[in-house]
């Protein structure tokens, strides 16, 4: 029997509404955009429409681990409570840490930071949003006296200009790209500027690209700050009524300087001051690009002045909106999942704020100052001062800069604890105990997206194996610690109650963050929870799309604040020894560390190995030939990656996704480069700017395997690993030859030397290629190719399966590149709406739209 459930997409921090097909009892899915989801009106992007493909057991952690043997609960509770709480006795209470994600959900989140915060005393609990946006964070504190997004998705059909600064939103927020663009198509007088070294997928919409210098945003919007004033663009009555601080503010520089400084033609930049001064409503959307700098605050600042200048915050289709990465980083930020926050977008600057919170939650004991953040929090673990950790749901042996350092760190920890729904991720191998968590589909609770707003959760299948929802993990420890009275929760909704009155205690209208409304909520309405953007209390039962149209603030004064920002270049600049800068970020296909997206075979053709894109001009001057390897180093470390020559990089920039772990490539981890600098008030690490160097990796053999079963790789310098439709891809290289092509393929075909499969083989031994097809009860089981380079190595290559469609270009309906310009060629297509009428492409989702453009 199947039934139909409302949940949320477990992906970006759009937070789309999923209706959810499911048919328990054949453990199916079948996924589909919520209509009534005012996040995305039934829209899915390729990720969320793979959802389904990604609910099968394959690597699951199904069973606790204790020192890499399975236990019970019971055993593994025991022995994170006591051991926790033997090392607080001995060592004090700042000597543990948590580690969290934005992948909790709220009411995980809450009690993993009631417990460190309230009752173990210690603020050591950060989480994976610092390395997002932690920047945003501080800039709106600075502005607003509070963490808050002023803006709704609606804005943007109500924007007439659309700034996207330092964010792919084609890629990494796919459904607010494709609001945007339905925008455009419905007002042509909508401009959109993207702002970006890179000319991204985004670009496909732009009116004006911006390909200014590597982290030179502050000085662009120093200077729109400037012309609006020298060219009479402020709104003086709102400087004066709403906000403080202008004057020193202020900047004088020529348009031509700005210009020069950003390496971007005068023009350019006339043209966009003008259309900023210009038009009334405008809507500046900033991530990644923005928040990960050594300056993300001061960015954030910039930004926000120019928004405050003009009085456009808070206006319906205006304002400064940063776009969270996770599903639930804003849900985080609500609970005080940042090192530095406290609880209810309280934080530790006032002593009567922090008692309040005490007092509510009756913690004698809370801590009273903040813990470390991410990357100190790391280092105080490879210093032996923080000697056990307990990660939740994250991967930072991947994710955090010089992230070699920080599996040296966990490598040397005495106690590490993770809690995960994957067993084998670079992290967990690291764990002396490992939590089996329930996984997107058996989870239960709330998130909360980019524009304020609450959804559901809802569980859709039963957990799988021994699998418990990560706030039961949380609450078995804290009352196995001896506090059992502060975590004696039942279900997720009594411990959303319990946020939700927190909210509200004391708030009389201080702080933003209230949806006292749900303190009392049944467990009835918690079920049928529709979504809502907060505040949502007695003033706002209906909750509340914009903050700030009434011009009024959370800061002492009730006005916003200027902040006078000096730019400054990113710390770490280019040497002789390290000449290129690397820049990093999401692919459309991928999800952070793989461990979902690499289980769906469509979402891994349209890049299925760690890539560099490099400028023509510098892969010339350092040797590099489109698709061959190349290994990247900076002063922290290393890895390998496919070449890609574009010239949708600046010279001088190259451009690496972070995806790639140790589970789906030998040596694809872009984080043991990225440098550890981070922004000294957010504590964000800069990780779009790192000096590399990248040099010609030349192997003497290179090769694949195409296999229908997994396959355990050896004797191999080179590997990658990824899923396609029936079959796993393993791309080789090596730097020493075999002593024998017959043997080496044995051992890496056959699961075990005493299998005895049929064989087909061809050697070449002038050209040096080797080839061999493994036969299962006569059926093709694997097929490995071997030539000394790349290029011989493409004329054995297969397609992927079936006929030759090309790489992947629409994941939505699995139509590659070869088919679409086919079709274009033989049926002379246009437009790419005549790709779509034809061949479905860019018609789901519209990822792809840009490439079948580029192809067209
Ligand atoms: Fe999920 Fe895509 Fe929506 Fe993001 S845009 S929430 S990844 S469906």
């Amino acid at each position: 029997m199947t039934k139909t459930i409302q949940t949320t997409c477990p992906y970006c921090g759009v937070g789309c509404g999923i209706s959810a097909k499911v048919d328990a009892d054949q453990h199916r899915l079948t996924i589909s955009g919520d209509s009534t989801h005012p996040a995305n009106f039934g829209r899915l992007c390729s990720k969320g429409s793979a959802l389904g493909e990604t609910i099968e057991l394959t690597n699951r952690l199904l069973q606790p681990r204790v020192y890499g043997r399975e236990t019970s609960w019971m055993e593994a509770l025991d022995l994170v409570a006591n051991t926790f709480s033997e090392v607080i006795a001995k060592y004090g209470q700042d000597a543990v840490a948590f580690y969290g994600s934005g992948q909790l959900l709220t009411e995980d989140y809450y009690v993993a930071n009631k417990l460190m915060k309230g009752f173990i005393g210690s603020g050591n609990m950060d989480t994976n949003s610092r390395l997002c946006m932690s920047s945003s964070v501080a800039g709106h504190k600075r502005a607003f006296g509070s963490d808050t997004v002023p803006n709704c998705y609606e804005d943007y059909e109500h924007a007439e200009l659309i700034i996207l600064i330092g964010s792919n939103t084609a890629w990494c927020h796919p459904v607010s790209f494709q609001r945007i663009r339905a925008a455009k198509e419905a007002n042509p007088l909508l401009k959109v500027v993207v702002i970006d070294p890179r000319r991204t997928a985004s670009c496909d919409i732009a009116d004006l690209h911006l390909s200014l210098k590597s982290g030179s945003d502050a000085w662009l919007f120093n200077g729109l700050l400037s012309f609006l004033s020298e060219n009479n663009a402020l709104d003086l009555a709102y400087i004066q009524a709403h906000t403080e601080g202008f004057t020193e503010t202020l900047w004088h520089y020529p348009i031509e300087q700005i210009a020069e400084y950003c390496q971007l033609p005068t023009q350019d930049v006339q043209q966009f001051y003008d259309w900023f001064a210009n038009t009334d409503n405008v809507l500046s959307l900033y991530s990644q690009g923005i928040n990960q700098s050594s300056s993300g605050t001061d960015k954030v600042n910039a930004i926000i002045n120019c928004h405050l200048a003009t009085g456009r915050i808070g206006k319906i289709g205006s304002g400064a909106f940063s776009l969270t990465g996770q599903p639930n980083a804003m849900g985080g930020r609500e609970v005080g999942g940042l090192a530095h926050q406290l609880a209810a977008h309280i934080d530790f600057s006032y002593p009567d704020e922090v008692d309040k919170v005490a007092r509510f939650w009756n913690a004698p004991h809370i801590a009273k100052q903040a813990g470390l953040p991410a990357v100190a929090l790391f280092d105080a673990i490879a210093e032996g001062k923080i000697k056990a950790v307990w990660i939740m749901g994250t991967n930072p042996v991947v994710s955090l800069p010089n992230a070699d350092k920080v599996k040296r760190a966990l490598q040397a920890c005495e106690f590490v604890v993770v809690s995960d729904c994957i067993a084998n991720t670079d992290t967990t191998a690291l764990a002396h105990v490992l939590l089996p968590a329930q996984g997107w589909s058996e989870k239960d609770g709330t998130v909360t997206n980019s524009e304020r707003c609450i959804s559901r959760q809802r569980a859709l299948f039963k957990p799988a194996g021994n699998a418990r929802p990560d706030w039961w993990i949380i609450t078995q420890v804290a009352q196995r610690m001896g506090f059992e009275a502060a975590f004696n929760y039942h279900s997720p909704v009594d411990i959303f109650r319990e946020h939700a009155a927190l909210s509200g205690f004391e708030n009389n209208g201080q702080r933003d963050f209230d949806i006292s409304a749900f303190a009392d909520i049944s467990a009835t309405d918690y079920e049928q929870f529709q979504p809502i953007q907060w505040p949502v209390n007695a003033a706002y039962p209906q909750g509340r799309a914009r903050l700030f149209a009434d011009g009024q603030f959370f800061t002492p004064s009730g006005k916003a604040q200027f902040i006078a920002v000096t730019p400054r270049p990113p710390v770490n600049a280019p040497d002789e020894q390290y000449p290129l800068i690397l820049n990093t970020g999401r692919l459309r296909d991928q999800w952070h560390t793989m461990t979902r997206t690499a289980l769906a075979a469509k979402l891994n053709q349209h890049k299925p190995e760690p890539f560099v894109e490099i400028h023509p001009i510098d892969a010339e001057q350092q040797g590099l030939l489109a698709h061959s390897l190349a290994r990247l180093e900076s002063r922290w470390g290393a890895m390998l990656a496919r070449v890609q020559i574009t010239d949708s990089q600046l010279q001088g920039n190259v451009f690496v996704p972070m995806h790639w772990t140790d589970q789906y490539a030998s040596f694809g981890r872009m984080g043991a480069l990225v440098n550890p600098i981070v922004d000294p008030l957010s504590q964000q690490p800069e990780s779009k700017h790192t000096p590399v160097r990248v040099r010609p990796y030349t192997p003497v053999w290179q090769g694949f395997i195409l296999s229908r079963r997994e396959l355990k790789i050896t004797e191999v310098d080179y590997w990658v690993k990824s899923k396609a439709a029936g079959f796993y891809r393993y791309e080789l290289a090596g730097d020493t030859l075999p002593d024998d092509w017959r043997d080496y393929a044995r051992k890496q075909l056959c699961s075990s030397t005493a299998e005895n499969p049929q064989w087909q083989e061809y050697q070449d031994a002038a050209k040096g290629s080797y080839r061999a097809a493994r036969l299962v009860d006569n059926q093709l089981e694997t097929v490995i190719f071997i030539a000394p380079d790349h290029h011989l190595l493409l004329t054995g290559k297969p397609p992927l399966g079936g006929a030759d469609v090309g790489a992947i270009i629409c994941a939505c309906f699995n139509v590659g590149e070869k088919t679409i310009k086919a079709a274009i060629k033989d049926k002379g297509l246009k437009t790419h709406q005549q790709v779509g009428q034809c061949l479905k492409a860019g018609t789901n989702c519209g990822s792809c739209i840009p490439e079948i453009k580029a192809l067209l």
